[in-house]
């Protein structure tokens, strides 16, 4: 008995397996420092969970419509205009998750043979994904010495006839890159001129640090283009409550609600209910965790960058940050992954290997602060301690 070659293509992710791995050691009595998932340390606002937990008392305990609730599809399309997007209630699909919105979007864009352009460094679903659907992924870079920004002339260099779709992410996982509205429009000039279907994963569109953030969706001939993603999970800190959406161009909304129909048939209802009042309510909670993520972002970025061996860009949104550490491997004479690996046995520290996001991650960490700054500190202390405790190289 076996089971579908195509289940290959589906990898792990990183963050989790790590963090398996970490528990494993707490069950065996060690003390870990969680620095590897991206999972807000802030409780789910309280008007937001007190929306859920009505709404299950009132009885939504029913099936939703597959595209959502009409009053949250009316929500988010209200919400993503505020970044400056172009779109309507019936545009907006919504899913149990962010990384649903990207499954069902992807896989109604891939053909047999699709080239779908991709960023190493970037999220491992977007890649698993691609492959599932039986696309072929093209890389493109993203430049360290720009603070990690792409280069739409690279991105069109990876272009081939057959490359019809281009996802995008910013602000970015794992670097924290935020692309500059220039940037956006170079892109979506390519987009145009190759013909290629932007996803959009706008998921750390409300942590970006100065707060305006905005849509490629919303540039001249893009509506019709961009398939906007993305989830309540890291802005309103509703990891486990699983809400995300798709905001898709007309063309798109019947197949991507067809998938939903057949994989989901829907997001949990009286979870719908309180992604309504997360949108809807105040976002005082969204400005206070922003403001508290970005300054963690200076307080380890500074720390990081402390650090003999280590270097740090400074992220401009998300949770996270990416550190060089090629000075250390050159140390060590190892990879990103032995160093992560190092960290959590020998200092009880979680954090991925840049690696846990494509090849270009070699010789970087991904270090997640959404924990306390107390934690962040602790976990980098012990970065710091395992720093000083490698060798000189003989050089
Ligand atoms: N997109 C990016 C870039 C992410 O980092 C994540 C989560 O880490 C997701 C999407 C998916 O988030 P969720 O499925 O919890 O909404």
């Amino acid at each position: 008995m076996r089971v579908a070659k195509r289940i290959a293509a589906l990898t792990g992710e990183g963050a989790f397996e790590i963090a398996e791995a970490a528990r494993k050691l707490e069950a065996a009595g060690r003390h870990i420092v969680h620095l590897e998932l991206g999972q807000p340390d802030f409780p789910t606002p309280p008007q937001i969970v007190e929306a859920g937990v009505r709404a299950l008392r009132d009885g939504h305990v029913r099936y939703a419509p597959p595209a959502g609730l009409p009053t949250l599809r009316a929500a988010v399309a209200d919400h993503v205009r505020g970044r400056g997007a172009s779109t309507a209630p019936g545009n907006v699909v919504v899913t149990p998750g962010g990384k649903s919105a990207i499954f069902s979007t992807l896989l109604a864009l891939i053909e047999e043979g699709t080239e779908v352009l991709l960023p190493d460094i970037g999220f491992s679903a977007y890649e698993a994904v691609t492959r599932f659907a039986g696309g072929v992924p093209r890389f493109y870079q993203l430049d360290p010495a720009r603070a990690f920004s792409l280069s739409a002339e690279e991105i069109e260099a990876a272009c081939t006839p057959r490359t019809r779709v281009l996802v995008l992410n910013h602000p970015h996982n794992p670097t924290g890159s935020a692309l500059r509205h220039d940037e956006l429009e170079r892109v979506a000039e390519l987009a145009q001129k190759r013909d290629l279907v932007v996803v959009s994963d706008e998921i750390y569109a409300g942590l970006q640090y100065d707060g305006r953030f905005a849509s490629i969706q919303g540039l001249s001939g893009m509506a019709e283009r961009t398939a906007i993603v993305d989830g309540f999970s890291k802005s309103y800190a509703m990891t486990g409550w699983r809400l995300g959406y798709a905001v898709l161009p007309a063309w798109m909304v019947d197949p991507v609600v067809r998938i939903a129909t057949n994989s989901f048939s829907c997001t949990a209802t009286f979870v719908q209910h309180a992604g309504i009042a997360a949108l809807t309510g105040s976002q005082q909670c969204v400005t206070d965790m922003r403001s508290e993520y970005a300054a963690r972002a200076r307080l380890v970025t500074d720390s990081l960058n402390a650090i003999p061996g280590l270097s740090c860009t400074a992220p401009r949104g998300a949770i996270y940050a990416f550190p060089n550490v090629r000075r250390l491997l050159d140390r060590t004479g190892g990879t990103a992954a032995q160093l992560a690996h190092d960290l959590l046995h020998d200092q009880g520290v979680a954090c991925l290997a840049g690696t846990a996001f494509g090849a270009a991650g070699e010789n970087h960490l991904r270090i997640s602060f959404a924990n306390s700054r107390e934690n962040v500190a602790l976990g980098i202390e012990r970065i710091k301690q395992l720093a000083a405790a490698i060798p000189a190289a003989a050089a």
